[in-house]
């Protein structure tokens, strides 16, 4: 027997366990573009003449965002949509997304700029992985050694705050999912960091970082992936050769365990953070604002990450 929408008589094709509800095709859409909409409302409201910059890499969470905020936004007439694709320079991964960006842009009239690390930094992702022996630290003994996916988000963070600054951008959008968000909450507990815990909240604006905004913050992975499908998204069909972060693929594991057991989870976990962030954010003032004093980007310290990571020197 077919079980039905909880909301009407249509088959239904998901279920939420958190929520006890069965839905089927138009009523899943329904929740997923709410849900999105009322984080918009009360966490990241728009404004008149908001320039909202998408940073959108063509996998199925940034296709998701973009997707929404064109279905929100973008009858609005003073409201610009900029799509913002980053090059990372990952060769047999990379590349397919991009073809994938330009042809959803193009699908749907959205402004598109694609920058890559090689104009930005001089180097791709995967020379960087060589020329800082990456693969091989992989194995060392110190703990302390930076993967590739910290060189990378901090690299690509800085070009799209830079790109969405260019451009005028009041709000970045980026395509965190619950399961993500989740998971940050968790790494930074365990890491005992408190400063990074209040500064990844961020809703409040910084002088010359532009709003992060997190439209999918309250919506499964699993139910991106399945609106993405369903919408026929770009979505990542390849994995990324790069990718090894034992610690996030450990933390995954430990939530998605949980979620099994205790439907909810995930969603107390980022509840219980909202809460606390406020209050911890009036001990603790992360909103003092440096430039780095190489590239004059802003940051919180006398050098920016991304320079740290790639040794630049204040004279070249
Ligand atoms: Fe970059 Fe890691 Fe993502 Fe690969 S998996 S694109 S290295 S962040
Ligand atoms: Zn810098």
């Amino acid at each position: 027997m077919t079980t039905k929408c909880r909301k009407c008589s249509t088959p239904a094709i998901i279920y939420q366990p958190y929520s006890g509800l069965h839905l089927c095709k138009k009523h899943f859409f329904e929740d997923v573009e709410r849900k999105a909409k009322l984080t918009m409302r009360q966490r990241y409201p728009v404004k008149k003449n908001d320039v909202i910059a998408v940073g959108f890499s063509g996998g199925k969470d940034s296709s998701v965002s973009l997707l929404l905020m064109h279905k929100i936004f973008g009858n609005r007439p003073d409201i610009r949509i900029v799509a913002i694709t980053i090059d990372e320079g990952i060769d047999g991964y990379r590349n397919y997304s991009i073809e994938r960006t330009r042809e959803m842009t193009e699908r749907l009239g959205i402004e598109h700029i694609v920058r890559s690390f090689k104009d930005e930094y001089g180097k791709t992702m995967d020379e960087l992985v060589v020329e800082k022996k990456m693969v091989e630290n992989r194995y060392s003994d110190d703990k302390k050694e930076v993967g590739p996916c910290s060189y990378c988000g901090v690299l690509r963070k800085k070009i799209l705050n830079k790109v969405a600054r260019e451009i005028g951008a009041t709000k970045l959008v980026i395509g965190h999912n619950l399961d993500d968000e989740a998971q940050t909450i968790m790494l930074n507990h365990f890491r005992g960091d408190v400063e990074r815990m209040v500064r990844f909240s961020a809703a409040n604006e910084l002088d010359g970082f532009i709003i992060r905004v997190k439209p999918l913050r309250k919506i499964p992975e699993k139910e991106i992936a399945l609106y993405a499908y369903l919408n026929d998204l770009p979505m990542e069909l390849t994995a990324c050769p790069h990718s090894f972060g034992a610690l996030r693929k450990e933390v995954r594991r430990l939530l998605n365990n949980f979620e099994v057991n205790h439907p909810g989870t995930k969603y107390s976990l980022v509840r219980g953070y909202d809460t606390m962030v406020p209050l911890i954010s009036q001990a603790l003032d992360v909103s003092v604002m440096k430039n780095c004093q190489i590239c004059g980007e802003p940051c919180n310290d006398d050098v920016c990450q991304a320079c740290k990571m790639l040794e630049k020197k204040a004279i070249e």
